[in-house]
């Protein structure tokens, strides 16, 4: 037997095991998704690379991952038949910290004890190889690179400063490619090395590894067997009929043995049967797939067929989606988009303009608002409340970017109004409690529910019982004014002059146009370019007069706008 070097690990490893060991003692299953994430990734080069290199899966194309577990010696055995690591693969990647994982994890334990630390945020992050550690006091690694010809194996404990790595003798453990990984579970620990446990943690953690990952599982299946009869009732069988053939008796027995079990759904959930994909799945593929830690708020999954095919889930919230598949306004929704009918290497501009694309994005598009809608119509109006505190700016900045979906976004909008000042209204029921004869949909922009509700281009309004929209969002009444008019009944701003309320008396107002006309001459000569102009008004009904905006100018309140964002 060639003799084992020993190595010593970087001094940063030692401190990390320690840090690994210590944090994340109580959640300490967390090993077996680090030891399968590795698993996967290995698998994921070693598929990436034969693309170019079909040599590197000779010995056998299988790519899984597979799980032995030795109850009596409490021994837990990870083979994955991916990339493998050369001799100096072994010493780099076991011996000094990753780049990626590991060296992430000691910065954000770093980070989390500053702020004050959470254990069990960090138990979801990766950890790495070394997690190995936290259940097993020796691990050792036999690999074979389709690199080498030789297959090396390394060996680590617990608490050491050292490592050794040798060639591997035994043929019993030659692969013709992979890594198989042991580990030796410290006394407490030996609980993990039953196939029940692992293919649970399995299901439970790493439901999204696209391999095939077999737990090694006792089975049983009943069988029935023929028995020997009694001699003595046989015989006296034979005495009284001769000719009979003599009975055989049977028994129901369970035949056990050992099978490798599919313990992983390996479809991608987005090509699985909506129907048989619950919440659950949902939650857990957002949180894996965009590193999130709260559960999505709503989500969509669909197929659609015919001219473009395509897959596709949507989840929920914040953050970017970038790209030309989805406006930028709907940046707060996720998701995943799977279609043949894509090119695998195109280039932004060509994205843009591809007419499938197109087509996409406007199916995509509606679906997320049908998502959105959906939540609109939850029994709960607290769901809807909390979407549009948090998006409902989004839909507004929709409004004016994309004229397209106007009618989808529209029935999405809440606003305050002088009937309803706690609570927010949508544009339907603002409909269905309009007076037979109003013309459109009334609103006054202003920065607060308060100065809204005093306003005195209100007072007409409200004596005649009419409702009037409170837009205080500073994006409210520019969304309002490229929307233009919902279902038919134009948005009518109260602050500008042209207001009809449809009472007018030509003859009255003609009479008090004479009568004052000079007062109002007056009054305009006193304060000169300040004003457009002076009119006489039907509008009011307790205050002596109002500043009104110019039918065709900016209201007040935009003007208001427009000065804070040029100061
Ligand atoms: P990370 O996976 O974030 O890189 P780890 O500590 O989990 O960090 O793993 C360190 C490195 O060890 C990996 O990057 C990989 O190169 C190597 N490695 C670990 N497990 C395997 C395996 N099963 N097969 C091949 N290489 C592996
Ligand atoms: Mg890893």
């Amino acid at each position: 037997e060639p003799p084992a070097e020993r190595f010593e690990y970087q001094a940063e490893v030692n401190r990390l095991m320690d840090l690994i060991v210590n944090s994340l003692y109580s959640n300490k299953e967390v090993f077996l998704r680090e030891l399968i994430s590795n698993a996967s990734d290995a698998l994921d080069k070693l598929r990436f690379l034969s693309v170019t290199e079909p040599d590197l899966l000779k010995g056998g194309g299988d790519l899984d991952i597979r799980i032995q577990t030795d109850k009596d010696n409490g021994i837990i055995h990870i083979i994955d038949s991916g990339i493998g690591m050369t001799r100096q693969e072994l010493v780099d990647c076991l011996g000094t910290i990753a780049q990626s994982g590991t060296a992430k994890f000691s910065k954000l334990l770093k980070d989390s004890k500053d702020a004050g630390g959470d254990n069990n945020l960090i138990g979801q992050f990766g950890v790495g190889f070394y997690s190995a550690f936290l259940v097993a006091d020796r691990v050792v690694v036999s690999t074979k690179s389709p690199k080498s010809d030789k297959q090396y194996v390394w060996q680590g404990e617990a608490n050491a400063s050292s490592y050794t790595i040798q060639e591997e003798t035994d043929p019993e453990k030659l692969i013709p490619r992979g890594t198989r990984l042991s580990l030796y579970l410290k006394r407490d620990d030996k609980g993990f090395a039953v196939p029940e446990r692992i293919q649970k943690l399995v299901k439970n953690y790493s439901q999204f590894v696209s391999f095939p990952i077999y737990t090694w599982q006792e089975k049983g299946y009943t069988k029935e067997v023929e028995v020997d009869e009694d001699p003595a009732e046989s015989k006296k069988d034979e005495e009284n009929e001769k000719t009979e053939v003599p009975k055989k008796k049977t028994k129901t027995v369970v035949e056990k043995y050992w099978d490798w079990e599919l313990a992983n759904e390996t479809q991608p959930i987005w090509l699985r049967n909506p129907k048989e994909v619950n919440t659950e799945d949902y939650n857990e593929f957002y949180k894996k797939t965009f590193n999130e830690y709260l559960d999505p708020l709503a989500s969509s999954h669909f197929t659609t067929e015919g001219e473009v095919e395509f897959r596709s889930i949507l989840v929920f919230i914040s953050d970017d989606f970038d790209g030309e598949l989805f406006p930028r306004y709907l940046s707060f929704v996720k998701g995943v988009v799977d279609s043949n009918d894509l090119p695998l290497n195109v280039s932004r501009e060509i994205l843009q303009e591809s007419r499938i694309v197109r087509i996409m994005r406007k199916r995509l598009v509606r679906k997320a608002f049908d998502m959105i809608l959906g939540i609109s119509m939850s029994e709960d109006r607290a769901d809807y409340d909390k979407f549009f505190e948090n998006f409902g700016k989004h839909l507004k900045l929709g409004c004016i970017e994309d004229r397209e979906n106007h009618k989808r976004i529209a029935p999405l909008l809440r606003f305050f109004s002088s009937q309803s000042e706690d609570v927010m209204i949508s544009l339907d029921e603002y409909l269905e409690n309009m007076k037979p004869e109003q013309k459109g949909i009334y609103y006054i922009a202003s920065d607060s529910v308060e100065s809204a509700s005093n306003t005195p281009f209100l007072e007409k309004l409200l004596e005649k019982d009419l409702e009037v929209l409170y837009l205080v969002d500073p994006i409210d009444e520019v969304a309002i004014q490229n929307l233009e008019s919902y279902k038919e009944k134009k948005f009518l701003d109260i602050s500008k002059e042209d207001l009809d309320l449809g009472d007018k008396n030509e003859e009255k107002e003609k009479e008090i146009k004479q009568e004052y006309g000079q007062t109002c001459d007056w009054i305009k000569k006193r304060l000169g370019d300040k004003v457009a102009s002076v009119q006489i008004s039907n509008r009011l009904s307790s205050s002596p007069c109002v500043l009104v905006s110019g039918k065709f100018g900016w209201s007040a309140n935009m003007e208001r706008l427009m000065k804070a964002q040029t100061v």
